[in-house]
């Protein structure tokens, strides 16, 4: 790498994660420092290796930020420092992003760049509220303007004149503090008061938030249905159009909160999202690798003792075949040890390691999966168990009580990272449903909420797997929640389509 490190100036696009181009997602798997604004999706950072730097640099409530000097100071240092610096933003880096301004910042020190364009929110808001920018025979042109810049006497910084006089669709961005003076505005310049106009609030998201109207009755039905900044003003004759999408699949319009480790609330997001959800990842929780590997390395040495290893997890399997590939373990090892697990995902997960489950319960708790293995189990077996640090009891507690002999090693433990769990519970909204899959995802996900959450949750439907995920939920106080009949992805998206479907 160059001393003077690399800076990609990457659009994230308007929130939706799907919405990032594949060369943005490239250069997010593989940079060494993000920079960051307030994102509309924190699915995106998670693309960034375990690694990287992230370096949040957007305002928070209350607080204005950092000058857009500060901000420029550290996306050169970064770069200086021979870093390969990702600078996300959202939208399009060049669309009021103040993009240009950073560029500048980098050509002044001779670094190399490269932007990276984002589809931007002027023009995203509009589809996703099923609105077209232009129009065959309706509007041939659209402008996008910015609608908080005012002048000294606090008049709008534009000329209204011109824009009034504009057939084209108009797109007002920042612009829901001075609704009323932009809707006079155009108004008093001679636009029609019947002029339809759409505000499209956190459009693209699970909080997205439509109303349309015209210039006469726009402030009134914004009030009325508390739509807040961001929010993207359209108006012009394009605003009146109706192209919503008509396939709209079973979840179209239900809001989803899904929470749990990464892996499993990517893949519950992505098959929810196929179902026309808005679905917002929630979680907060990560996968730590226990540091001691002296009982694991112990036991694989002696692993001639064991005849079953049981899996719990989806991530146990991957952890445990992680530290066999780290240590140059081969497979040959395990010949005539059988395999229990519980759940089809952790039986699929094993599967990609070559090993078919020999044993899996039909319930799938781990009591049941106790019980059955015990079962089975003859004299001189002996039993296997690398797993999560906080697992049920249950497990342990049955092959004890039935005299199992068995090892259990903590290989992994799921933490919560602070800091994401305080932006996710800033910005709840009134979910239909939110996902739960194991126990400390709701313990994470209650601890520490408020009064004024809790109220806001009333609405939601809590949905989970697992029999100790309902039992933390009971603890928590919840009473009414919908249990998924398989212990999987797929079981969790099921119960969500049949729950919807009454
Ligand atoms: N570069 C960004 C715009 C930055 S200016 C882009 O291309 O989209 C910030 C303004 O963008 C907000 O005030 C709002 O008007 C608009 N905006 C950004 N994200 C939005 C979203 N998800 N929904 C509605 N408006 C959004």
């Amino acid at each position: 790498m160059d001393k003077k490190g690399m800076v990609y100036l990457v659009g994230a696009g308007p929130g939706d994660p799907e919405l990032l181009t594949i060369k943005g997602k490239a250069r997010l798997k593989e940079c060494e420092v993000v920079i960051y604004d307030r994102l509309a999706s924190d699915y995106l950072l998670d693309l960034v290796p375990g690694e990287c730097e992230k370096i949040y640099v957007g305002k928070e409530v209350g607080n204005h930020g950092l000058s857009q000097e500060t901000i420029n100071e550290i996306i050169v240092k970064k770069a200086l420092e021979g870093k390969r610096v990702v600078r996300l933003k959202g939208g399009d880096p060049f669309v009021f992003g103040r993009g240009g301004e950073e560029v500048l910042a980098l050509q002044k020190e001779g670094i190399p760049y490269q932007v990276i364009p984002g589809i931007t929110s002027a023009i995203a808001a509009a589809a996703y509220a099923g609105i077209p920018v232009t129009h065959r025979g309706v509007s041939r042109s659209f402008h996008v303007i910015a609608g908080h810049t005012k002048d000294w006497d606090n008049q709008l910084a534009d000329n209204y004149e011109t824009l009034a006089r504009l057939e084209g669709t108009l797109i007002f961005l920042m612009g829901m503090g001075n609704l009323s003076l932009i809707v006079n505005e155009l108004c008093r310049y001679g636009k029609d008061v019947n002029t339809p106009v759409a505000v499209v609030s956190n459009a693209t998201t699970a909080r997205q938030k439509t109303v349309k109207g015209t210039l006469g009755t726009i402030c009134g039905a914004v009030s009325v249905n508390n739509i807040k900044a961001p929010a993207v003003i359209i108006v012009g004759e394009a605003a009146g159009l109706e192209m919503e999408n008509t396939i709209k699949g079973r979840l179209y319009g239900k809001r989803i909160g899904v929470t749990g480790t990464e892996k499993l609330a990517g893949k519950l997001s992505r098959r929810l999202g196929e179902h026309g959800a808005y679905v917002e990842n929630l979680s907060f929780l990560y996968v730590k690798e226990a540091d001691n590997r002296v009982e694991l390395e112990h036991a694989i040495t002696n692993l001639k003792e064991y005849t079953w290893v049981v899996f719990t997890s989806t991530n146990g399997v991957d952890i445990f075949f992680k530290y066999l590939k780290e240590n140059h373990i081969d497979y040959r090892k395990f010949c005539g040890i059988s395999f229990a697990v519980v759940g089809s995902g952790t039986r699929d997960t094993l599967l990609r390691y070559g090993f078919i489950a020999d044993y899996m319960p039909e319930t799938y708790t781990t009591a049941a999966l106790a019980n059955g293995l015990a079962n089975l189990l003859k004299e001189g077996d002996k039993v296997l168990i690398p797993r999560a640090l906080k697992g049920s009891g249950d497990l342990t507690d049955i092959l004890d009580a039935r005299s199992v002999p068995f090892t259990e090693i903590k290989i992994y433990t799921i933490e919560i990272d602070a800091e994401k769990y305080k932006r996710v519970t800033s910005g709840l909204v009134d979910y239909d449903y939110i996902t739960f899959a194991s126990a400390s995802g709701v313990e994470g996900f209650y601890e520490n909420l408020g009064e004024e959450i809790r109220t806001i949750l009333k609405k939601t439907r809590i949905v989970c797997i697992g029999d100790v995920t309902v039992k933390k939920l009971k603890d928590y106080g919840i009473r009414d929640y919908i249990t998924a009949g398989e212990y999987s992805v797929a079981g969790l998206v099921e119960s969500i389509l049949s729950d919807a479907g009454k």
